[in-house]
């Protein structure tokens, strides 16, 4: 197999006979080449530079435009690469890992944003935010919402209301990679008229329409990704709802979830390898002059490399194998899916599963590639130490591994039904515990105040969703 090459030299860390090569296509190597060469001519030294000063990686985003990325999964006809799920896997991973992972973030999000675009693609969209793409135009995802969290799906303080032509939009984001900086924002709200947080709608928003504060933001790693508060509160014209009013949650489920979850695994996957290939280089050059011995010839650094290596490949495999069956789900993404059609929402259970097992992974894996690479690693100058802040941001990103786990732990006991996304379901074996803990006065009084909270609801009118518990 030819070394892979870091400018005229061959590359410093781990060879390409640790890649599964056997997921890409030849298009889809040449490719990663392109990137890898775009990250040793430029985008890995901004990538310090982005981290040291907090600066937006457009620089190294306006380098992907010029080589068709930003557009990599739009079809041909419309100015795109027309690549599907693997290609997306790899190209993230491939920033991630030898370039920069804030600029793959914000990568990661903008792809978001333009495949929730496609889900329902219309003229006015396509020649609005798809077609300029490669001039350089950006787009983000914003979902999450102050009042929930990580809870990205219930946007409790945000909110649109028809109007002539269009819709008021209100939406207030705590957390929005590209806040500020971004060309477009696709933001989800509950629909107008509303009765359950489960009915939500999707808009795409101007930048000159969306107030963002990059100022305030700080944090440990993904410094560039600039993940600030967004604030939108002004009119959206009719063009610019993505999809039918109500299709928020079909959104999710078949392209903002598995694009995310599939990009952002495959950026923790990036980080990983990383590490490993900057723990190679490190290990292999340095000596201990007394015993005669380099670091790398210590079995114990040679056993944190092996298993470091073997984790990051089956997370990475089982990344491009459910990217793969998105691929197949989706004739290689070229199906057209009308509102109402699912196939990527299938596998929304395999796509959690990627994400929990690639964040947790990078942690660990930065976690001993730090310690094989001893003190010298804790410095900023090896680059170690950024990759491994960076990879943190993996554990705690919405669906953070928390929530994950439980969602598969509860699926697998309880079936789907029982995950609740919206705040539904009623646990009656909760109630009935608790009730059989008061006495008949106590059990009294709380009877007495459910009838007036249910004569208040009724009075009021007020919307809930469940009639009865069960
Ligand atoms: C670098 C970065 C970039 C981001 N970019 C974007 C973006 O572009 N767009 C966007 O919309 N959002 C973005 N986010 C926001 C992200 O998706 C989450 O909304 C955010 O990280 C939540 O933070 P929080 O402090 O509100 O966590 P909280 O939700 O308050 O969580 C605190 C703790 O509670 C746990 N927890 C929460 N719910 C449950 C539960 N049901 N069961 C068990 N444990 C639970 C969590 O796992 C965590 O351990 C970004 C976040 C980061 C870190």
């Amino acid at each position: 197999m030819a070394d892979r090459m870091w400018g005229a030299e061959p590359y410093w860390g781990l060879g390409p006979e640790w890649d599964p090569d056997w997921v890409l296509t030849d298009r889809q190597k040449e490719l990663r080449a392109t990137i890898i060469e775009l990250c040793e001519r430029e985008m890995r030294a901004n990538a310090k530079r982005f981290d040291d000063t907090l600066e937006y990686p457009r620089r190294n985003l306006e380098l992907l435009g010029e080589h068709g990325f930003l557009a990599l999964t739009v079809p041909e006809e419309y100015g795109g690469l027309g690549e599907n799920h693997v290609a997306y896997a790899m190209v993230c991973e491939t920033i991630a890992r030898y370039g920069c992972a804030s600029t793959a973030m914000c990568y990661v999000m903008h792809m978001g944003a333009v495949n929730a675009i496609m889900l329902r693609p219309t003229e006015f969209l396509i020649d609005k935010y798809i077609r300029p793409l490669n001039s350089g135009k950006i787009g983000t995802l914003s979902y999450s919402d102050p009042e929930t969290g990580s809870h990205f799906w219930y946007p409790i303080s945000s909110g649109a209301e028809r109007t002539d032509g269009g819709f008021n939009v209100r939406k207030k984001a705590s957390w929005t990679t590209s806040a500020g900086f971004a060309d477009f924002y696709v933001v989800q709200t509950t629909s107008p008229d509303f009765s359950w947080y489960d009915d939500l709608s999707v808009f795409v928003v101007d930048k000159e329409d969306a107030q963002a504060r990059p100022e305030l933001w700080d944090a440990l790693g993904l410094r560039g990704n600039q993940s600030g508060s967004l604030n939108i509160a002004g009119f959206v014209p009719e063009s610019q709802i993505i999809g039918p009013v109500g299709d928020g949650a079909a959104s999710n489920d078949e392209s903002v979830d598995p694009w995310f979850l599939i990009g952002s695994s495959s950026v923790w996957n990036g980080i990983a390898l990383g590490a490993i290939d900057i723990t190679k280089r490190h290990t292999t050059r340095k000596k201990h002059v007394d015993v005669g011995l380099r670091v790398c010839d210590y079995p114990t650094i040679q056993d944190y490399v092996g298993e470091c290596v073997m984790d990051t490949n089956a997370k990475r495999l089982f990344t491009y194998s459910v990217a793969q069956g998105c691929d197949r789900v989706t004739d290689n993404n070229t199906r057209a899916l009308g509102p109402g059609e699912f196939a990527r929402a299938d596998l929304l259970h395999w796509l959690w599963q990627i994400k929990f097992e690639a964040a947790k992974n990078v942690a660990n894996v930065c976690d001993k590639m730090l310690h094989a690479c001893g003190g010298s690693g804790y410095k900023r100058d090896m680059e170690l130490e950024r990759y491994l802040r960076d990879g943190k941001a993996g554990w705690v990103m919405g669906p953070t591994n928390e929530v994950l786990r439980q969602f598969v732990g509860k699926a697998v006991l309880l079936g789907f039904e029982s995950l609740d996304y919206w705040n539904q379901a009623v646990n009656q074996r909760a109630i009935d515990n608790e009730v059989k803990k008061l006495d008949a006065k106590a059990k009294r009084a709380l009877a007495e105040r459910l009838l007036t909270e249910a004569d208040d609801d009724e009075a009021k009118g007020a919307k809930g969703t469940v009639k009865s518990a069960s």
